[in-house]
């Protein structure tokens, strides 16, 4: 028996595919009934086991790609936008996300010669090149592959404090600059995307801003946590692991988590370590190797993290930013 959620007049159908994904145990999108209209809420991803589980969810819950009115998205990572070509392929429906995401679910060749080029300049800023070339390799592949990858529609732009089919649009960049939280205030639901995760966590991403500059990508999670914390919520509906209740308690979890990772990178430099390699390698041994782009993100954005709050000092050496403790 699948579980669905229902108050007043509104719905909603989970699709949650049990599957390993990296970290996480599952990768989840959701049919939300309004009472109106149907959203289909992320939309997966783009794998032939992901698009079966996908139709016999739909079957199960008795809903045919056809009653699906719309399709919003948390963020464009592949993870959550994998199956809307295929919606689109047998009905022409609204696409809406972010402003942000747009250039990036379009695959948009300014964009992506952009952010080829901000990750050169950057992880050469912070040391790091030689541990990236298969990264680059990747990004060359992309771009290859731009006209197949693309979302094949025009996307409706979001921004923060839009409404769209009843769900109040809330701006939550961090884990990507184009992340946003749906909330419906008359059930008190959040569909979170990847901001909240039970009994998981995510990275803040690093990513770039429209002059090609770093976020504060830990700073910028960190006030969207706080902000996710304020909304009274009783549902949280998230990208991945189970819906929850108490988000404030897992925000909580996540808030004094991420000072803790604070103080590590702090304790790492204050030992005598200086440079973003070396302080990776201490905190994270081989995983370096293994998860690089993932452990790059969390390093660097902990480092600018511990600068913006005054607890690190950072200055250019040779062309390399080298981290000193504020004493
Ligand atoms: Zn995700």
């Amino acid at each position: 028996m699948l579980t669905q959620y229902q108050k007043d007049s509104k719905r909603v159908y989970p699709i949650i595919y049990s599957q390993q994904y990296g970290s996480l145990s599952s990768v989840n999108c959701y049919l939300y009934d309004n009472g109106g209209s149907l959203s289909l809420i992320d939309a997966g991803l783009n794998t032939p086991r992901f698009k079966e589980f996908f139709y016999n969810s739909l079957k199960n819950y008795n809903i045919s790609i056809q009653d699906i009115d719309q399709i919003l998205l948390t963020h464009h990572h592949e993870d959550h936008v994998g199956l809307v070509n295929e919606v689109l392929k047998v009905k022409q429906i609204p696409v809406y996300a972010h402003y942000l995401a747009i250039p990036r679910v379009h695959f948009d060749e300014s964009f992506l010669t952009n952010k080829y080029n901000f990750f050169l300049k950057t992880y050469k800023e912070y040391g790091c090149l030689d541990l990236v070339t298969q990264r680059f390799k990747t990004m060359e592949q992309t771009f290859l592959n731009r006209d197949r990858l693309r979302i094949q529609s025009e996307v409706c732009a979001l921004k923060d404090r839009d409404e769209v089919e009843g769900l109040h649009v809330i701006e939550a960049p961090g884990h990507s600059p184009d992340s946003i939280l749906f909330y419906d205030p008359t059930v008190k639901w959040q569909f979170s995307g990847d901001l909240v995760l039970k009994k998981a966590s995510t990275n803040a991403i690093i990513d770039f801003n429209d002059d090609l500059n770093l976020l504060p990508t830990v700073s910028q999670y960190q006030q969207s946590l706080f902000t996710c914390r304020e909304i009274e919520t009783e549902w949280m509906f998230p990208g991945h692991q189970n819906p929850f209740l108490q988000h404030e308690l897992e925000i909580e979890r996540k808030l004094s988590r991420m000072e803790k990772k604070e103080r590590r990178v702090i304790d790492a430099v204050a030992n005598g370590l200086q440079d973003t390699v070396s302080i990776a390698y201490n905190l994270y041994g081989k995983k370096v190797d293994t998860l690089t782009s993932l452990v790059l993100s969390e390093v660097i954005g902990y480092l600018e993290f511990a600068v913006t709050r005054g607890n690190l000092s950072k200055r250019m050496d040779n062309g390399q930013w080298v981290f000193q403790v504020i004493k």
